[in-house]
């Protein structure tokens, strides 16, 4: 380690460089679980420092874990085998817009939503906004694939990546891709990266597509008596030829515990709330929106409210941006899943998922991006409590099954990291996995980009206690 550090110091200038404890614990966790000390922490601010510290890395055989702001929740910048972790977060110089190509050029370490406030200088919007699109940089985003509540509409980061620059992860430099909307020169190694979570390459460099901003959007709130019901509607609505931008659900546990939180007037014996957003021309709105009363009047105890003006809508939005901050105070600990289905599952998921929190005695709470059967069944529980944890551990397995078995996936957003390795086998098959593995293997031969991640390890199983 003395040696690598001599060569480090040789190529980095010493601000950058990170080795006392507390720094270095500074680093060791993400927004998920378990914490891991790595040697040294890195900030990097351009594609040649990375490059020879691939290098260096490949020559010392020390693993390698870029990092933007920490927020995943999947474990993806762990440090689980120590090493070096290469802070992307303060290289945010570049946010270039490009109104007549309809792209923007960015650095890896800005902040998500800077992107779309510049875009709408121009008239134009960059739709990804995942909840925590103020905090997670562009780079965490294209390397986690993440969505928002607008993916249902708009689709998620990978939708909108025409071209990237890439530091391999033995240290060479490449571009994929480029700035045309149309591209089809050999493999789409573009949208290999993107979801790869940092386990192929590091991002320096993005080149994202724009679209035109919608003049107008409406937000609609219905309030259900029965969850179930709540689910059959989403998929009345989805086949009706109505596309709303977002259509998001909370179930009656997050109401009670955003009301207890910070009262906003919620319906607390409701058992679901839907909460629907349109937008595009303002008279093709209002004729939607009737088209979505008269498919509510088709289910029972379904009361419909529709926002008077924008100050109303974001009152509506609110109650949903605070479930995640109120569920916490139930209980310390927020086990976050995001096994998606295919839309028309959603009822099915639904009933499912009320089975799993009876069977295991669990605080599950149910909300997320149910438009495009993207859930967030939260599980609130205390980790200093083992017994409790033991059958949270089975619960969460137990929703991913479930997930599965009913044609969907074990995540939707918030990626595979350490947490959801061990099912990976479970969606992909044996031979599904291997092929994966053949990837990384040719592109990372000495497995030194953040190892431990994506691919489980010989009985590896989930654990959620510390
Ligand atoms: C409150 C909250 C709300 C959230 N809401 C959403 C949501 O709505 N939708 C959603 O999808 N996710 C959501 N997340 C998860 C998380 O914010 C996203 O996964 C985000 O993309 C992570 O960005 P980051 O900068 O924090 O990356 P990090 O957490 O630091 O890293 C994430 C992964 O990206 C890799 N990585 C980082 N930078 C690079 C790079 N330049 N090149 C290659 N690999 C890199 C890391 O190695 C790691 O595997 C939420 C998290 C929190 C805490």
């Amino acid at each position: 380690m003395e040696l690598l550090m001599e060569e480090i110091r040789s190529i980095i200038p010493s601000d950058q460089i990170f080795t006392s404890l507390a720094d270095r614990y500074s680093y060791s966790y993400d927004a998920s679980f378990g914490s891991y000390l790595p040697e040294v922490v890195i900030q990097v601010k351009n594609k040649e420092e990375i490059s020879s510290l691939l290098k260096l890395a490949n020559t010392f055989n020390i693993p390698v874990y870029p990092r933007g702001q920490g927020t995943s929740l999947s474990g993806g910048p762990l440090p689980v085998k120590g090493g070096m972790v290469l802070d992307m977060s303060q290289w945010n110089g570049n946010l270039k817009i490009y109104p007549d190509d309809l792209v923007a050029v960015v650095s890896p370490g800005v902040l998500t939503a800077s992107i779309n406030q510049e875009a709408e200088k121009f008239g134009l919007m960059y739709p990804p906004d995942p909840s925590s699109a103020h905090v997670s940089t562009i780079g965490g985003n294209l390397a986690e694939n993440s969505g928002g509540p607008r993916g249902l509409k708009y689709g998620v980061t990978k939708d909108y990546v025409i071209g990237l620059e890439v530091v391999t992860p033995e240290g060479e430099i490449i571009r994929t891709g480029g700035k045309t909307i149309k591209n089809v020169t050999g493999y789409d190694l573009t949208k290999l990266i993107v979801g790869s979570e940092g386990t192929l390459g590091i991002i320096t460099e993005a080149t994202l597509k724009l679209v035109p901003k919608p003049p107008a959007s409406k937000t609609m709130m219905a309030v259900f008596d029965d969850l179930v019901q709540s689910g059959q509607a989403i998929s009345k609505i989805l086949t009706s030829g109505i596309l709303p931008a977002k259509m998001e659900i909370m179930d009656q546990s997050s109401i009670i515990a955003v009301e207890n939180y910070q009262p906003l007037g919620l319906p607390i014996d409701a058992e679901a709330i839907l909460l629907i957003e349109l937008d595009g021309h303002p008279l093709a709105i209002e004729e939607e929106m009737k088209k979505i009363e008269v498919i509510f009047k088709g289910f029972e105890s379904v009361k419909v409210k529709i926002a008077e003006n924008q100050d109303e809508a974001q009152s509506y939005w609110k109650a949903r941006k605070l479930v995640s901050p109120a569920i916490v105070k139930i209980k310390p600990t927020k086990v976050s899943e995001d096994a998606t289905v295919p839309r028309s599952k959603i009822p099915d998921m639904f009933q499912k998922l009320k089975e799993i929190r009876e069977k295991y005695d669990i605080h599950l709470v149910v909300f997320g991006h149910a438009g495009d059967g993207n859930l967030h069944p939260n599980i609130i529980c205390d980790k200093r409590d083992t017994e409790e944890m033991i059958r949270v551990e089975k619960a969460v397995e137990e929703i991913f099954k479930a997930a599965v078995e009913l044609g969907g996936t074990l995540s939707g957003e918030h990626g595979i990291g350490t947490l959801k390795a061990p099912f990976m086998e479970m969606e992909l098959g044996a031979a599904g996995l291997d092929m994966m593995k053949r990837i990384k293997k040719i592109w990372d031969p000495n497995n030194i980009l953040n190892p431990g991640k994506i691919f489980p390890e010989e009985g590896q199983k989930l654990v959620l206690r510390e």
